[in-house]
């Protein structure tokens, strides 16, 4: 199928025969309410309307499990909120930040570890004064190497805005390295034209882009084109999957992806486990049948195409590799983790309880 424009309600999805007649008066819309839809023409043009477990409709297209939410999810699932010094910047690990100029995304993925603070109800987008006060936190912080630009979508920005961040960030001496986190090379890849890979550039910085994506089909002509244009001008790319049920959890599923972004020139980085946001455990599957999968992925192929599996801490206490001593299985469906600083967490958090449907 192919659109003109970006879809945004579950009104928009059923006209376009996303999805089913009468979604509109379905309880289904109480999810288009709650939490923000975007679906771009690319990503429209994946999706196989004939295969009721589509996995690339089955990560943007709302669906009524949204509306269960399980006790031991959180609006903040990683803590972002409790590492936050000033207004968008998360500052948990000493050497590195997040800089969150934008809480805009150009598709909302319906397992959005973020999904409380980004969309059209979200956090918005920084105030001159506010971007004036997180890059002088950045520069006032001598060990702080890397930036990590995220959102949100940074790559939504416009290109003149984000010379603007990179000229600024370029005058911070001890900062060696801007990452963007982003989406924008699948679901929207005419986007990345020139002037916009020239923005992401700033002299005397590394930039590395962490391309988002999930499901080998992600990784269109137009897409590793895209990526083509980036790395070819000078900017060094690693991917990013969150593993999902019904998307990705299956072992020859993860490996044609892995093998994709090597070919493409992205070196596979991490594979995360679905964190607790609310009304996400459908997407969710145990640490240990991730742990099964991941195992699977090391005889089957190319050293090269091995992500690092990383459950982040629920609570803001950092990522652990889930294959590391670090996280040991009690055996009970409980897991025992210790975090960077060694404190010691229970996964999932207690309590844990039956599902109940979401107010509102
Ligand atoms: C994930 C994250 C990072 C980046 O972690 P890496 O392991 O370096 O990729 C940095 N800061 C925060 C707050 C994060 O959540
Ligand atoms: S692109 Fe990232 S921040 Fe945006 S909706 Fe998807 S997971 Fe959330």
């Amino acid at each position: 199928m192919t659109l003109a424009r970006t879809l945004r309600s579950v009104a928009e999805l059923e006209k376009a025969r996303l999805m089913p007649a009468g979604s509109s008066g379905s309880p289904v819309a109480r999810v288009g309410e709650r939490y923000a839809v975007a679906v771009t023409p690319a990503v429209a043009a994946l999706i196989d309307g004939n295969d009721p477990n589509d996995p690339v409709a089955r990560q943007f297209i709302p669906d009524v499990a949204e509306l269960t939410v399980l006790a031991e999810e959180r609006a903040d699932p990683i803590g972002d909120l409790a590492h936050s010094p000033v207004e968008g910047i998360v500052h948990r690990y000493p050497d590195r930040v997040l800089l969150k100029a934008v809480h805009v995304c150009p598709v909302y993925c319906r397992f959005c570890f973020r999904r409380e603070m980004v969309g059209p109800a979200g956090l918005g987008t920084l105030t001159p004064e506010e971007l004036d006060t997180a890059i002088g936190y950045i520069a006032a912080h001598h060990e702080i190497w890397e930036v990590i630009l995220t959102g949100g979508d940074p790559l939504v920005l416009s290109a003149r805005r984000l010379r603007e961040i990179m000229e600024r960030l370029a005058a911070v001496d001890h900062l060696k390295v801007v990452r963007f986190h982003t989406r924008v090379p699948v679901v929207e890849p005419e986007r990345i034209d020139a002037d916009l890979i020239e923005a992401l550039k700033a002299s005397g910085k590394t930039t590395y882009v962490a391309l988002h994506a999930n499901h080998p089909r992600e990784l269109t002509a137009p897409a590793r084109a895209a990526c083509a244009r980036m790395i070819d001008a000078g900017i060094a790319m690693i991917s990013q999957t969150v593993l999902l049920k019904g998307v990705n959890d299956d072992a020859g599923v993860l490996a044609e992806l892995m093998r994709a972004f090597v070919e493409n020139r992205i070196r596979p980085y991490y594979l995360h486990h679905p964190d607790l946001a609310p009304g996400t455990s459908h997407f969710r599957l145990g640490l240990n049948e991730g742990r099964a999968l991941v195992e699977q992925l090391r005889g089957r192929i190319s050293g090269l195409c091995q992500p690092t599996y990383i459950l982040d801490i629920p609570g803001g206490h950092g990522k652990v590799p889930v294959l590391s001593p670090a996280v040991q299985d009690s055996g009970d469906g409980c897991f025992r983790i210790v975090d960077f600083r060694g404190g010691q967490h229970l996964y999932p958090p207690q309590p844990v309880s039956e599902p109940y449907e979401a107010q509102g």
